[in-house]
């Protein structure tokens, strides 16, 4: 009886890097970075009735050293992008970055001089959710694509 025969039907076979993706996937450390009205609207995600914990990522944490996904809700002027790259930066590998809301995304109706015009000017953006502010739903639909996408990089060939 060959191998093939012996493992049909009773085991599950998959990569490594498949099976360490889907654990990450699934344990989100998220790190709010709200400066404005969206942190309000993320404050309803982790409450009960929307409930973020179903998707694996209610363990909020404040310390960049201690997350994975760094979530950016609300304006970024030109004085604090340097504090967000800091924070970025002291963030250890693999990390993701959600653009929460139109001020995040494109700097929004701010199209002034002291405003950054969207986060992705200073950090990669894996996520950018549209909106002034996301309904929860939108932020929890960012939550799942972003998974999709860890899934995807891990079935990459790098
Ligand atoms: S996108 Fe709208 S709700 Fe969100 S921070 Fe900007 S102005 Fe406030």
């Amino acid at each position: 009886m060959g191998l093939d025969n012996l493992l049909a039907g009773n085991a599950i076979t998959l990569k490594l890097k498949e099976a360490v993706a889907w654990a990450r996937k699934y344990s989100l450390w998220p790190m709010p970075y709200g400066t404005a009205c969206c942190a309000i609207e993320f404050m309803g995600v982790v409450a009960p009735y929307f409930d973020i914990s179903r998707f694996g990522a209610e363990l909020v944490r404040f310390s960049p050293r201690q997350s994975d996904l760094l979530m950016v809700m609300g304006t970024i002027n030109y004085k604090q992008a340097p504090i967000l790259k800091r924070i970025y930066d002291q963030m250890c590998h693999p990390k993701w970055v959600i653009a929460m809301g139109a001020c995040a995304t494109s700097g929004g109706f701010y199209n002034n001089y002291s405003v950054l015009q969207g986060i992705d000017e200073i950090v990669p953006v894996d996520v950018y959710i549209p909106g002034c502010p996301p309904r929860p739903e939108g932020i929890l639909n960012a939550l799942v694509k972003l998974q999709e996408k860890i899934t995807q990089e891990a079935r990459k060939d790098v």
